[in-house]
């Protein structure tokens, strides 16, 4: 008899509401464990990756390899959300936002203590990783 095959579901740990638990890009997970937010990088190609892909959707090379969000980005568009998706209700409201890193952008949440007076596009903020109250993972926009 055969061994059931192992399944890797570690990103059933991220987000308030997780909708993926199994990836190639689990790591993603264990890295966020330890306070670090990671993209892929292609390392044939040179592209950057946030969310981290397994695959460059440019040349196609399943070379990639890993690279810390860091540093300031740019606050290039952000919304309040008065009604969200199931499971996530009881933020309400809350900040959603795209951050320009330059060679890539992350899409994510504003951390809740940033006061909505402060928030403008061209702020300057990072990423950084969180852990919930839940126990889940994720990371969120603070200023820089
Ligand atoms: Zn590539």
């Amino acid at each position: 008899m055969s061994k059931p095959r192992e399944i890797d579901d570690r990103f059933k740990r991220f987000g308030t509401v997780s909708f993926t638990s199994v990836t190639k890009v689990s790591d993603f997970i264990d890295y966020l464990d330890k306070g670090k937010v990671m993209g892929t990088c292609c390392i044939d190609c040179g592209r950057k990756f946030f969310p981290p892909r397994a695959d460059c959707g440019f040349c196609l090379s399943s070379h990639m390899e890993w690279f810390e969000v860091s540093g300031k980005g740019k606050l290039l568009t952000y919304s309040k959300l008065k009604y969200a998706p199931v499971g996530f209700e009881g933020d309400l409201p809350y900040f959603i936002a795209v951050v320009d890193f330059g060679e890539y952008k992350v899409f994510g949440r504003i951390a809740n203590d940033v006061p909505e007076e402060d928030l403008k596009v061209g702020l300057e903020m990072k990423t950084v990783a969180n852990k919930l109250a839940s126990g889940q993972l994720n990371y969120v926009f603070v200023k820089a």
